[in-house]
């Protein structure tokens, strides 16, 4: 009886506390709570749904500024999931929702595969694979090895080749695939074949003519917009076509003359539909192209040579130039903005 007198009065006594100061103590209450939080002495509620969007809002705050884009791009391993987009422009651009060449195909193997490169716009791949068992089937060629595509999400790549960063660009080895399926090891090792012998003879020990017919049937697809070649390889082209007497040479404008082409051929599609942020290159020629072009490039000219002292120089300062330029390493403040989406996304 005493004993529960005594309880009520205790109860009375904090009711009266708390009255007096309810107010104030649910506010440090809540002080506390919130420091406990911040400490993380107590977890945070999670919300359902408001929690994505700020994490993707401070990934992009966050993406550094002073770091080369090719740093950042490069240490990607997976593709953006994303809806499949080519962005920007084949020499300044990325890759949203990328799928991989299969390193192994029917009619194809990826090569040098430690370099992850092997990522494309899911048209560039499929019309890799397509070409691989079209030409395996019609041209008497033994299938593709396939080089470098785009790194995961395209971008600036930490070395070599100037385009391939939006993933529509694709490197193919002018070596025929063997007939057995290679080793990693091998796929790191295996040297290329060389098709000249120097910047102006092909090497007849190693072109044969599938690989004519091969470089005929790519340039005739209608996504392609542009194969580049050795300007030995472009003439053979040239002869080959005068020699067969094709009526129709509207794809040998496709396919250019250019440097460093001498032991793969590089094909490049133009912006597929429903790229938004995709800038085509201008198309190529639609005659052969097999007259005063090939003749440039078959001279000295673009090597270097038989140019006066005067245009040397301004030659040498221009290549000064184009060096510092790229010294300063591009940033991501050079690529389209939603390349920092795809940068962030997963
Ligand atoms: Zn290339």
């Amino acid at each position: 009886m005493i004993t529960q007198t005594r309880m009520n009065i205790f109860l009375i006594a904090c009711a009266v506390i708390l009255l007096n100061f309810g107010a104030s103590s649910a506010f440090a209450a809540s002080d506390l709570i919130g420091k406990l939080i911040e400490e993380k002495v107590i977890p945070r509620e999670k919300p359902a749904t408001a929690a994505k969007a700020p994490k993707k809002a401070m990934r992009l705050a966050n993406i550094p500024t002073n770091v080369p884009a090719k740093k950042l791009f490069g240490a990607k391993k997976k593709a953006a999931n994303l809806r499949p987009g080519a962005i920007g422009y084949y020499t300044r651009g990325c890759l949203a929702g990328g799928v991989e060449v299969p390193k192994t195909g029917p009619a194809w193997q990826a090569m040098r595969l430690s370099r992850n490169r092997n990522w494309g716009h899911p048209k560039l791949v499929a019309l890799v694979k397509r070409l691989a068992v079209e030409a395996k089937k019609h041209d008497g060629y033994s299938g593709l090895l396939v080089g470098d595509l785009s790194q995961p999400r395209g971008g600036p790549m930490t070395s070599g080749h100037r385009s391939h960063q939006m993933g529509l660009d694709a490197d193919v080895w002018l070596t025929p695939m063997p007939k057995h399926v290679m080793t990693w090891a091998e796929r790191e090792k295996k040297k290329p074949l060389l098709m000249t012998v120097d910047r102006k003879t092909l090497n007849r020990k190693n072109w044969t003519e599938a690989h004519a017919r091969l470089l005929k049937r790519a340039a005739s697809y209608s996504q392609v917009s542009r194969i580049f070649v050795h300007p030995p390889i472009k003439k053979e082209m040239c002869d080959w076509a005068r020699r067969k007497g094709f009526k129709n040479r509207s794809w040998l404008g496709k396919i250019r003359a250019y440097y460093g082409h001498n032991y793969h051929f590089h094909i490049r599609i133009k912006c597929p539909k429903g790229s938004a942020g995709c800038k085509d290159q201008k198309a190529a020629p639609r005659k052969d192209d097999c007259a005063e072009n090939l003749a440039y490039w078959m001279s000295s000219k673009p090597w270097g040579g038989g140019i006066k002292k005067k245009k040397k120089k301004v030659a040498k300062k221009k290549t000064k130039k184009r060096k510092k330029r790229a010294a300063k390493h591009m940033t991501i403040k050079g690529l389209p903005k939603a390349c920092r989406t795809v940068l962030v996304a997963n």
